[in-house]
């Protein structure tokens, strides 16, 4: 452990590495706090490296076309409708605001409102330019000195784990937020490390802190919020607090045995799994294979496709179509076959679609309901459940 790393929440000196990522370009190792439960990446700061290709493997080094964020967008301004007024002159900090998707949905439902935007990256922060009522900040949040009490809401989704000291971001946000003005703060969830069909790393270089719901709501708390909205215990992949600015930060924080004991067994569990599920991938590439001579379709051509192929050694030739409406538009092809939009099921039409993702899963389901409604499903999930019982036999 390098000498200078202390717990990022409770200070403590007491993080014990507990797993290494595979594929790490940083080297990165994760640490288990065994005061507090939170679990952080070391070495936490690099930037200096050179932005890298945009990458997309099943391991560390995956995570250079960012996605997902604006699936939140809408989950996001449903519980700021609880909390605030809309109707009403509100300011708001959009905290990574990335293509503006928030910023944009957020001011069209505020009719008053006007909106600071940081994002640090010139590629997306030219998204958010000359947007009216919004003032776009390029530059890290960790770099930007904003005055006292000056905001109604804080909006942070899927950032807050990349920063290399996010309790401290979080006592900054409670600074610039005017009494009980509110926070509301959305996070990938650690829980999704107990998934059954968990396959491709988890660890990402991008995550530097990797919060369960009692991390998140302790360090919340510390930071001076007083929580009004707790995540959906459904959902194991996103943790969405809506919290008020209450008083003074805290810096003691209690330690938490139980929280500790279920970090280590869930990361436990993952590796297992992992290795089982990895295990499995040959069995489902041949079940996919064997669907010949119907004409096949792959959508999602992400992480798990990329299991599919370097670890469960599918041939990709055999599909009529490989579909990824998001990655599509980044690049032409992955491992030697060329990506096509869900619009070119409608010129080369097909007999079965295999869904290559966990959680857009229902999603893609229902839009190949409408694009292709004679073709047959087949899950990842699913796919991969039968591949685990065959391997087992
Ligand atoms: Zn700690």
């Amino acid at each position: 452990m390098p000498p200078d790393a202390l717990c990022d929440l409770c200070g403590a000196t007491s993080l014990a590495q507990v797993y290494r990522p595979e594929r790490s370009t940083r080297g990165l190792k994760i640490y288990l706090c065994r005061h507090c439960g939170l679990v952080q990446s070391l070495p936490r700061i690099d930037r200096t490296a050179a932005r890298h290709q945009a990458a997309v493997s099943q391991g560390a080094d995956w995570g250079n076309v960012r996605y997902g964020k604006g699936f939140r967008t809408q989950i996001a301004l449903d519980a700021l409708a609880r909390h605030a007024d809309l109707e009403a002159p509100l300011r708001l900090l959009d905290v990574g605001s990335n293509r503006g998707s928030f910023t944009k949905a957020f001011l069209e439902l505020a009719p008053d409102a006007a909106v600071t935007a940081i994002e640090p990256d010139e590629r997306f922060a030219q998204s958010s330019a000359g947007l009216p009522r919004t003032e776009l900040i390029q530059a890290r949040i960790e770099n930007v000195k904003l005055p006292d009490a000056g905001f109604d809401i804080v909006h942070s989704c899927h950032t807050i784990e990349h920063l290399a000291h996010p309790f401290a971001a979080l006592k900054d946000h409670a600074r610039v937020l005017k009494n009980r003005g509110l926070l509301v703060l959305d996070a990938p969830n650690l829980a999704l490390l107990g998934s059954d069909d968990i396959l491709e790393e988890w660890f990402i270089d991008k995550h530097l802190y990797h919060f369960s719901d009692a991390t998140l709501a302790y360090m919340i708390e510390a930071a001076g919020f007083e929580i009004v909205q707790y995540p959906d215990p459904a959902d194991a992949i996103n943790l969405l607090f809506v919290a008020r600015k209450n008083g003074a930060p805290k810096s003691a924080i209690t330690p938490d045995p139980d929280e500790v004991a279920n970090s280590e067994a869930l990361i436990a569990g993952y590796v297992a799994m992992r290795a089982v599920n990895r295990a499995a991938l040959s069995a489902a590439a041949r079940e996919i294979e064997s669907l010949k001579p119907a004409k096949v379709a792959l959508w999602g051509a992400g992480r798990l496709f990329d299991a599919l192929v370097s670890t469960g050694g599918f041939d990709p030739a055999m599909l009529s179509l490989l579909i990824d409406a998001h990655l599509a538009q980044h690049m032409s092809q992955r491992h030697g076959m060329v990506l096509s939009t869900p619009q070119a099921l409608a010129k080369t039409p097909v007999d079965v679609i295999v869904v290559m993702s966990r959680g857009f899963a229902a999603e893609i389901a229902g839009q190949i309901r409408d694009i292709a409604p004679g073709a047959k499903i087949i899950l990842y999930s699913e796919l991969l459940a039968r591949a685990r019982l065959a391997q087992a036999a």
